[in-house]
């Protein structure tokens, strides 16, 4: 059996005695084991980090600027390498999986742009003789812990500015697809990077735990469920500790009477299902606002009979399995719980027939669905999309608003009033206008409101090199010593 081992201090390590299958969700059948990381794998990943520190942190930004231009060329090169890896853990379509890696890039050449992003700022003559200026400073060892849907991008969102600030990191990715997070750290040590500067090990909740408590962690970048993200805020803020942790979704597509109904069921249903509706951004409801429901209904029906589901390796599939059978069942059990809810199920997944024993379900769509019912308020992370009517744009505000997530939001309209409008009253940290998936360009930054994020910066883009720095402020005097005397008052400017 393949066993996909840790990378610590610059090498593959494989001593652990426990460990956890991983499968390929095109068949059903496990393809490798991932070794978890006790507290004593842990605490050497930490000690290679923490040892790594002082020589990263002195590193010269423009050779650590080269570092990411390299790396950067490296992850174009193989890119397919890492796709192909990416679906034989995840199923997601190859295409959606160099989709990834493409929208990783983007932070890594944000990350290469770090000779400008770590300038600080002086003023000059604060007092008579007397300069001011600020550094951003690394943090420490960074502790990252990445959920399993985008095995390769959102450790890149981590990552790169984490180590472009002169951070060392230890990396936890998802124990269900773990393989694109070493291909990644060999990637980056190929690039140039040293050793010990990026170390991954894999693991549950014990291993992240073991992160979380490590005295020589100084920060947590988290993403994944919800309750989990909640958790580790509060586990790393009793710490003491820097923690951003970043939620679950449902991210509702309004769409208004006068947009183009058949530009929004393309959208809805590429938003909807693409990567079987496991992306923190994928749309989950959509708003039905006025008298266009039946319509739009019958058009994203429509459009649903012809998708090809089949295994991500298959160039003819648009969307492939579920990540395990528990994701998969459990997605059945909101379909199946969705009527006698009063909400009438349009299309039906669970009557897809596979001819496989891998993680497949067909999509569906609900429609009249309403806040209360379980198919709306949790997160089902499948490709499931629910359909609320609503009277107005002023109901369809409410709903949103009343959320208790806030990752993604669109609105769909050819209006431009309401659209500025909306972007105004929304209580969502991603809104797309005519763009159902808004995932911000790497040069702006992630992240939801409300119980899509717990701390208070978003990932990658400017509010990363806020998170992995400390501001240093430094006040600075050339006296003569003619001018030195004893005072006593409390300094002043003037
Ligand atoms: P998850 O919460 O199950 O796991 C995320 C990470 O936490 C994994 O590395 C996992 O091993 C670890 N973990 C699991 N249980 C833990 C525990 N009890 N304590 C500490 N760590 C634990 O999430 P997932 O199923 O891997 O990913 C899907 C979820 O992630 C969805 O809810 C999705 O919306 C969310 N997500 C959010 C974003 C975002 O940017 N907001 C992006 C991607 C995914």
């Amino acid at each position: 059996m393949n066993r996909i081992p840790h990378y610590i201090d610059g090498k593959r390590i494989d001593a652990a005695s426990a460990t956890a299958p991983v499968f390929d969700p095109a068949t059903g059948l496990q393809q490798a084991e991932v070794v978890l990381a006790g507290p004593a794998d842990v605490a050497e990943a930490v000690r290679a980090a923490r040892a790594a520190l002082p020589e990263w942190r002195a590193t010269s930004l423009s050779r650590r600027a080269d570092i990411f231009f390299r790396l950067r060329h490296l992850l174009t090169e193989r890119r397919d390498d890492l796709a192909r890896l990416i679906t034989a853990e995840h199923g997601k379509v190859l295409d959606d999986a160099a989709g990834e890696i493409a929208r990783g890039l983007e932070t890594v050449e944000f990350a290469a742009g770090l000779i400008h992003l770590l300038k600080g700022e002086f003023a000059e003559q604060i007092s008579r003789g007397v300069d001011v200026h600020q550094v951003k400073q690394p943090v420490g060892v960074v502790g990252c812990v990445t959920p399993f849907n985008f095995p390769a991008m959102v450790p890149l969102w981590m990552v790169s500015s984490a180590i472009a600030c002169g951070n060392t990191v230890v990396l936890k990715p998802s124990e269900k697809d773990p393989s694109a997070a070493v291909l990644l750290a060999e990637i980056f040590s190929e690039a140039g990077l040293p050793a010990g500067v990026l170390n991954v090990v894999h693991g549950e909740k014990e291993t992240v735990e073991a992160i979380i408590d490590h005295d020589d962690v100084a920060a947590i970048s988290f993403v994944g469920s919800t309750p989990i993200a909640e958790s580790v805020y509060r586990r790393a803020a009793d710490h003491g500790k820097r923690v951003q942790a970043l939620g679950g979704a449902k991210n509702h597509m309004v769409v208004m009477p006068d947009a183009d109904l058949d530009a929004a069921a393309d959208a809805a249903v590429s938003a909807a299902y693409g990567s079987a509706g496991e992306r923190c951004m994928a749309v989950s409801v959509l708003v039905a606002v006025g008298d266009i429901a039946d319509q739009l209904v019958g058009k994203v029906a429509q459009r649903i009979s012809s998708l090809r589901i089949g295994a991500g390796t298959d160039p003819d599939s648009e969307m492939g399995p579920l990540i395990t059978a528990q994701a998969r069942d459990r997605v059945a059990g909101y379909v199946a719980g969705a009527a006698g809810e009063g909400a009438t199920v349009v299309v039906d997944g669970r009557e897809t027939p596979f001819d496989s024993d891998g993680y497949f379900i067909g999509v569906s769509l609900i429609d009249h669905v309403r806040p209360g019912m379980k198919v709306y308020d949790d997160e089902i992370f499948g490709p499931v999309l629910s359909v609320v009517r609503v009277d107005s744009y002023a109901d369809a505000v409410r709903l949103v608003n009343a959320n208790q997530y806030g990752n993604g939001v669109a609105i769909f309209t050819r209006d431009g009033k309401s659209a500025r409008e909306f972007e105004f009253d929304i209580e969502v940290g991603m809104v797309g206008v005519n763009v159902p998936i808004p995932v911000p360009v790497g040069s702006f930054s992630f992240g939801g409101w409300k119980k899509s994020l717990f701390g208070d910066s978003h990932m990658y883009g400017p509010e990363s090199i806020h998170f992995y720095t400390r501001s240093k402020v430094v006040t600075t005097r050339w006296p003569d010593a003619s001018e030195s005397q004893i005072n006593l008052g409390f300094p002043s400017n003037r």
